[in-house]
């Protein structure tokens, strides 16, 4: 049964999904263009058109590196943040097969999923859907080299408090060194959706690894990066010819990079005034779901969140058929992580936070992005409203 509110079919329906996938920015598929044609070679080709190519990779490179305070060296192109997250962790446990890994209860399943097949352990969150700090140091013992944490949670949308995990971890390694311990303490976060909205700066945050990714940044998907400290010691997961130093064979997805890099720049540009739109925008939003539906549960923390995020509990409601119902009238937006769509299983980001399966079932995700305005707000809730 379609329900009684319909926004006007003609138009573009109103996207609540950019944390699954972001628009491409024109002007970085104008930056793209000519390396799907004229710009054609094989940056490894040694004669000179090639040559170009290969040069305008390292600019972009050092463009990235730049953007997040590292060295050019330290930036391997990779085909997305799944790909990046198994480069670290396979790479850094393959190379250390006696140590373990501590990862956060909430990452993406593309970090979760290798983790699993080491010695692991796992970082409990909060309520709020936060990492639980005082846990960390009665985890990591003398055998654990690396603690992948996320930057900002996939699902609700919380930041997770990366540089004072750093200064922990950064006590221990001081404990290890004294008493004779030589294996390193890696931190490594899973950064993907934050670009738009937070630093990144590698150094502050503390990170030796850092993931990102295009596809969430208004750039093209498959691409990303793993940073790699140069401290850092992995064994690389694809070989071949030896691109990326030796750490990732393959030839280069040219236009992909020079886009990437591009959507980087553009997103840390944004970011400030970004923020400040849409937390007024994610207020509203809170505010208009409030009134509508008393009972409304909002999902983790607001204060340590991004601004793009409202993950709600409509308690007793299916979200399937609420998905359903509001993709008919013309609002596209999520039950749990895009990425894991095909899984039937509550999701593991609402379990770990202690939310009932029958809750979690009840819930829905709404991500902005820069085409959300106050009125696709508005239009969302009432559609909504019409459906429950
Ligand atoms: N990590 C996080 C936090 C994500 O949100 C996603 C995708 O949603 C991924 C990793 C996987 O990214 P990709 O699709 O680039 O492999």
């Amino acid at each position: 049964m379609r329900p009684p509110f319909i926004i006007d079919s003609m138009k573009q329906p109103l996207y609540f999904d950019y944390a699954a996938a972001t628009p491409l920015d024109p002007e970085v598929l104008a930056a793209m263009q000519p390396y799907f044609t004229d710009r054609f070679y094989n940056p490894s080709a040694t004669y000179l058109p090639a040559v170009g190519v290969k040069k305008d990779i390292e600019a972009a490179r050092s463009q990235v590196a730049q953007v997040i305070g590292s060295r050019p060296s330290e930036i391997i192109f990779t085909s997305g943040a799944t790909e990046a997250n198994n480069l670290v962790i396979h790479g850094v446990l393959k190379q250390y097969p006696e140590a373990n890994v501590l990862v956060s209860s909430i990452e993406h399943d593309s970090v979760l999923l290798p983790a699993r097949q080491y010695a692991h352990k796992e970082i409990p969150v909060t309520e709020q859907g936060v990492i639980d700090l005082e846990k960390v140091a009665g985890l990591v013992d003398d055998q654990t080299v690396l603690v992948s944490v996320m930057y900002a949670n996939n699902e609700v949308g919380t930041i997770q408090p990366i540089h004072q995990l750093s200064l922990l971890l950064q006590d221990i390694r001081r404990q290890r060194r004294h008493n004779g311990n030589t294996l390193p303490l890696y931190l490594h976060t899973d950064a993907a959706q934050t670009p738009s909205y937070l630093d990144l700066h590698v150094a502050r945050l503390g990170a030796d690894f850092m993931t990102l990714n295009g596809g969430k940044i208004y750039g093209p998907k498959q691409t990303g990066i793993v940073f790699a400290g140069s401290q850092t010691r992995f064994a690389p997961q694809i070989l071949g010819g030896g691109h990326e130093r030796g750490l990732r064979a393959g030839t280069e997805n040219v236009p992909g990079i020079i886009g990437f890099s591009k959507a980087l720049q553009a997103a840390q540009d944004r970011r400030h005034d970004e923020t400040k739109r849409l937390q007024t925008l994610q207020k509203l939003c809170i505010d208009e779901l409030q009134k509508v539906f008393p009972d409304v549960i909002i999902n983790g923390s607001l204060k340590n969140r991004l601004p793009n995020n409202v993950h709600i509990t409509l308690p007793g409601s299916d979200n399937e058929r609420i998905l359903m119902a509001l993709d008919d009238a013309g609002v596209l937006c999520a039950a749990g992580s895009a990425c894991s769509a095909s899984n039937e299983e509550p999701s593991h980001v609402l379990r770990a936070m202690g939310i009932s399966d029958a809750d979690a079932q009840s819930s829905l995700r709404f991500t902005m992005g820069r085409s959300t305005d106050e009125a696709a707000v508005q239009q969302a809730v009432q559609a909504l409203a019409a459906i429950r």
